[in-house]
């Protein structure tokens, strides 16, 4: 499809380029046309101008990939090959995502609206990061033996074989990192992949393509379908070729993915909303708080599935840190994330924008204050003014609901709210996802993790990702894990042999 948008000034000759190609899909090692003539017009967030088309994959392309999928699954050489071997392809996939670092950063930053400085120190190095780690799994996945009941007479162990084809389902907020957090290990498993980027953000994941062909990988192994959710989403999450979907966005969208995938009981993974809480308490060092919960909460302008959205502070402090968090964000500017004296990014589409500003209004007609912000940015493209309401409680939607932007919600506590309370009010959500304590007393940090219920508690710190630590969500955040081993056990099924001696 080669439609013809003006280059971006800011942007490299080589990205340039690239986003100006005639973009198709990749499936079983070749850029292949699409059979249906559907295609997604992508548009850049700080601007909301066209920048380039891309294939939306229609029923029968994701068939074509599914069974390019399952041949290499089924016939190798993927499946036979040692898995040291795997683990050389996946090494050179995440050296070949270091080398073009800078353009991939200005990639995800001209596609999600992000701002390059922050895409080059944080969704790169992390998408790299999870390909080495996970290159070192490929060799590591083994079983275990057990204990029998009459020992000496039969002999046991178990396998853990790769569960097969997996579909990648990403969304937009972190494109290149969620493709990393579920491409790693499920290569690590010996699974073979479609990958459907979100229909917001698919050029990181085309450039990505060039990277695995560059790297060798053998025909259909990844596959790689830009399209979008009802239609292409849809048919990888019903598909019967499927045995696997991981799938990272909202909680309504997984809860409809679970159905889809009941035809055939696929393995799910739901990595979905939260509506994170921090606890502050009077005693934590106020000179890494103010910081750190402002970009728990404004990284990433909010999108993130972990941001810090309900903050609780202890009364004592409660002016300073609130105070603190809103002058941080006063003096941003707004522009185009290439652009070096930009420092307030957009968030990711017009209809992102609506629904932030219209969760601001209706705190603020609910009672609550801006204490900074409160409104979307007269001016074009999709911004939204980082935002801390006060004078919120536990029944308003702001407070109960996942915004998804820059909004923050502040909330004062006494010295009679005990920790076990305190818990509860945090605990006091559908999501389960993360929660952050800031204090420099370990037994009250201790003693808040163990009461959280959440995937993920952070002590003195929030947002911080390894690619060795288990990410993923209680209750309605999702099911299963991603990261470690643990990401990569999920796509394995577990084989007993039980030999009588
Ligand atoms: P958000 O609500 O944050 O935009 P979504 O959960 O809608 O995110 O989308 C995340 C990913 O899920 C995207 O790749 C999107 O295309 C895909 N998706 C959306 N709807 C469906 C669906 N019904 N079936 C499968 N995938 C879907």
């Amino acid at each position: 499809m080669s439609v013809v948008y003006p280059p971006n000034d800011l942007a490299s000759d080589a990205v340039n380029q690239f986003i100006a190609r005639s973009h198709k899909l990749y499936i079983d090692g070749e850029w292949q046309t699409p059979t249906e003539e559907g295609a997604i017009t992508v548009l850049d967030p700080a601007t909301g101008m066209p920048i380039a088309k891309v294939p939306l994959a229609g029923r029968e392309d994701v068939d074509r990939a599914v069974k390019a999928a399952r041949t290499a699954f089924e016939e190798g050489p993927w499946s036979r090959m040692t898995p040291i071997e795997r683990s050389k392809y996946i090494w050179r996939l995440a050296d070949l995502i270091e080398r073009h670092a800078g353009e991939l950063a200005q990639i995800e930053s001209i596609d999600a609206g992000k701002i390059v400085a922050v895409t080059q120190i944080a969704d790169i190095p992390l998408s790299a990061a999870m390909m080495h780690y996970m290159a070192g799994w490929a060799s590591k996945v083994d079983g275990e033996t057990f204990s029998f009941n009459r020992p000496g007479e039969y002999h046991g162990y178990t396998l853990r074989e790769p569960v097969g084809v997996a579909a990648l389902i990403v969304p937009w907020n972190f494109p290149l990192v969620l493709t990393c957090f579920k491409l790693g290990p499920a290569l690590a498993a010996g699974c073979t992949v479609i990958i459907k980027p979100a229909e917001q953000t698919p050029l990181s994941a085309l450039r990505l393509a060039d990277l695995v062909s560059e790297a060798g990988f053998p025909n259909g192994v990844i596959n790689i379908l830009t399209g979008d959710g009802p239609t292409s989403g849809a048919a990888l999450a019903s598909h019967p070729g499927v045995d696997k979907i991981s799938f990272t966005g909202s909680t309504e969208v997984g809860k409809g993915i679970l159905r889809a995938a009941s035809g055939n009981l696929k393995r799910v993974t739901l990595e979905l909303g939260g509506k994170s809480p921090m606890f502050v308490f009077p005693d934590a060092d106020l000179d890494k708080v103010i910081p750190g919960c402002s970009s728990a909460i404004f990284f990433n302008q909010g999108q993130t599935c972990t941001a810090g959205s309900r903050l609780y502070v202890h009364r004592k402090v409660y002016d300073r840190v609130v105070a603190g968090i809103a002058d941080g964000v006063r003096s941003l500017v707004p522009g185009h994330g290439l652009d070096p004296a930009t420092s307030l990014a957009p968030v990711v589409s017009e209809s992102q924008a609506t629904r932030v500003a219209r969760y601001i209004d209706l705190g603020l007609s609910a009672g609550a204050e801006a204490v900074v912000g409160g409104s979307r940015l007269e001016r074009e493209g999709y911004f939204i003014a980082p935002t801390v309401l006060a004078n919120t409680h536990g029944d308003m939607a702001v407070v109960r609901e996942e915004i998804f932007g820059p909004v923050l919600t502040a909330m004062p506590f006494d010295d009679d709210t005990d920790l076990d309370t305190l818990a509860a009010i945090g605990n006091d959500t559908p999501f389960g996802l993360a929660a952050s304590v800031w204090t420099t007393n370990l037994s009250t940090a201790h003693k808040m993790a163990r009461r959280l219920k959440a995937g993920t508690v952070w002590l003195n710190t929030h947002n911080h990702y390894e690619p060795a630590a288990a990410f993923g969500g209680a209750k309605e955040s999702g099911w299963g894990r991603e990261c470690g081993i643990h990401g990569v056990h999920l796509f394995t099924e577990t084989k007993t042999v039980i030999a009588a001696l």
